[in-house]
């Protein structure tokens, strides 16, 4: 392909509302425009990236027996209701209505119109499994859509869906999605854990995500130093600590601390350290209030605080909410005597505290000598803290390290949430008759380019990897017109390898500036060597240069590709 003919237009400056290095290179890169907020155009070098990803993960999704279904945008309202998510989702979910005042979502994901689809089909257990994938278009009005791709209005996903006849065969199926998953990241040459996760609004109970490991992700994984535990911070267990095993001390006693609504202006007036304080965390939950104590130098997790409040809506309460409802004073408020006030969960790390200062539920107090395990034996005890680098491993003896991640897959079990509320059902063997056993499983086809370029660029640019590259190879011509460049590329283009002839009468800086800002694998400069038969060869993701003779570099670069093709990073001697 020449890149005369092709529409490439590349930017010196990114937009200003690109904060991210992806979005940035994204848009000067010539791969993708803003058409308004979290909605995106995609121009020809994005389709290709966008067609490398559905590529790979169509080969994987059918190799492992997934077979592939296109469903609508456009859901009619009652087949959302039959789930009971119509009235659950909230402004996230785009409403619309046709002619006739007939109500419709845009779907955000697909769940109610797949078991729409398998009710109605699928009659016996014999039939099953059955796994069905759509790549398309979902809309989600997310309140903050930021950073390009990464998270949008309008996205591309793969959405996955299993039924089975049985808990264990849909073990299966997830075991199989999750084996498809290792290998289309793998393939994609993103270095990525796949983690333990919260379930979230969609339910069910078992969940993994694939996370794209880098710094700019938005979410906090933590895996084990020692054994193979990583997880959402989200989700992350920790034990209780160990209770500590007090013996005769004084009784705790109350302080005036005038001033010390926070634990740092708690810990300047009493020469404390945040971690021998106890902090207090007020929250709305299902319109009740509640408060939840952690080590004052912990933060709460909101989604163990949901769970272990059993709540289904929680927010941080306002203070002013709070104090009215309780009579009780922000700023102030302490484990101890708190009994029948408000409701109160504390950490499973407090009793493990020697000594602890806490609010005295009464303004411009503390108290201070409180021995946790002597006297908050009335508090209920759970596990509500986030996890952080070097807290326990939650499976063996070793230590948490901490990363950022970008989630760009997940796999759900879903047993019969939706199966149920669906009445979707098969014949079992005793013709009995049963709600599927469900799967969901998703990848974010646009969110990859993101995930990739984050994790894969430098000053100049993006360095694709190869199995995601728009073209694998250019060659850039300094010799215009000499044929030399144009015969490589033809005969890199006969060998099967994506390649793209820089054949512009331009310097060579504006060039190589656009070769490396939109990030091709590897680069052929044919230039006045040319004559004598050598070449350059430049590696982007390394950045080594080499002169190679013309005669081999076909079928090296060939060699070079393929194994790229596969995840490996290109590298030369
Ligand atoms: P997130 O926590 O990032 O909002 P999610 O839990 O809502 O993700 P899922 O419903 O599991 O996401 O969707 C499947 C995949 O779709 C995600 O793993 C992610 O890669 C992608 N995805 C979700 N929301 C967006 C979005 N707004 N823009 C782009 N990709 C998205
Ligand atoms: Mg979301």
């Amino acid at each position: 392909m020449l890149v005369s003919r092709l529409h490439l237009p590349t930017l010196r400056e990114a937009p200003k509302d690109a904060e991210v290095v992806s979005h940035q290179y994204l848009v000067r890169g010539g791969y993708i425009r803003r058409v308004s907020a979290g909605i995106y155009s995609f121009l020809p070098l994005g389709v290709r990236v966008l067609e490398k990803v559905k590529t790979i993960i169509r080969e994987e999704m059918n190799r492992a027996g997934a077979q592939e279904v296109f469903m609508p945008a456009m859901i009619p309202a009652d087949l959302w209701q039959e789930s009971g998510r119509w009235a659950k989702y909230g402004p996230e979910l785009l409403r619309v209505k046709d002619r006739k005042q007939a109500e419709y979502c845009v779907g955000p994901t697909h769940e109610e119109v797949v078991v729409d689809l398998v009710r109605k089909d699928v009659r016996s257990y014999k039939e099953l499994p059955v796994n069905l994938y759509q790549i398309q278009t979902k809309f989600r009005d997310e309140m903050r859509p930021r950073a390009g791709l990464m998270r949008g209005r309008e996205f591309i996903m793969k959405d996955a869906y299993s039924f089975d006849s049985t808990v264990e065969n849909a073990h299966i199926s997830y075991r199989g999605m999750y084996e498809a998953y290792t290998r289309i990241f793998t393939r994609m040459g993103l270095d990525f854990r796949a983690v333990e996760a919260d379930t979230g609004n969609i339910g069910g109970s078992m969940s993994h995500e694939f996370q794209v490991l880098a710094d700019t992700g938005e979410d906090s994984i933590v895996s084990c130093d020692t054994c193979s535990f990583a997880a959402n911070v989200e989700k992350a267990p920790l034990a209780a600590g160990k209770a500590y095993a007090f013996g005769p001390a004084a009784a705790a006693e109350i302080l005036d601390t005038p001033g010390t609504k926070s634990i740092e202006s708690l810990c300047k007036l009493l020469g404390c350290q945040p971690a021998d304080t106890i902090k207090a965390i007020l929250y709305m939950a299902d319109g009740e209030p509640a408060v939840v104590f952690v080590r004052g130098d912990r933060e709460a997790n909101e989604v163990k605080v949901k769970q272990a409040l059993g709540a289904q809506e929680l927010y941080l309460a306002d203070a002013e909410w709070f104090a009215k409802t309780t009579g009780l004073p922000p700023g102030y408020l302490g484990p101890v005597g708190l009994q029948g006030r408000v409701r109160a969960i504390g950490d499973g790390e407090l009793p493990a505290m020697p000594h602890a200062v806490c609010g005295a539920n009464e303004k411009q107090k503390h108290i201070k000598g409180v021995i946790p395990a002597r006297d908050l034996q009335d508090l209920p005890i759970a596990d509500l803290r986030m996890a952080i680098a070097g807290d326990p491993c939650p499976r063996c003896a070793g230590q948490l390290r901490a990363f950022r991640g970008i989630e760009v897959g997940h796999v759900f079990y879903l047993g019969q949430k939706y199966s149920k509320a669906m009445q979707a059902t098969f014949l079992d063997e005793n013709s009995q008759e049963m709600p599927f056993e469900m799967g969901c499983y998703g990848i974010g086809v646009s969110r990859i380019l993101s995930a990739a370029i984050e994790q894969n660029h430098d000053a100049r640019g993006i360095a694709w990897p190869v199995s995601l590259a728009p073209y694998e190879v250019t060659v850039i011509d300094l010799q215009q017109g000499q044929g030399v460049a144009r015969s490589l590329h033809d005969e890199l283009q006969t060998q099967g390898i994506d390649v793209l002839l820089d054949d512009r009468d331009e310097r060579p800086g504006v060039k190589f500036n656009d070769a490396d800002l939109m990030g091709f694998p590897v680069q052929v400069i044919v230039g006045k060597k040319a004559a004598e038969g050598i070449v350059e060869v430049k590696i982007r993701r390394t950045g080594q240069r080499l002169e190679r003779p013309i005669a081999g570099l076909v079928s090296e670069l060939a060699g070079l590709v393929r194994a790229g093709r596969q995840g490996k990073p290109i590298e030369v001697q």
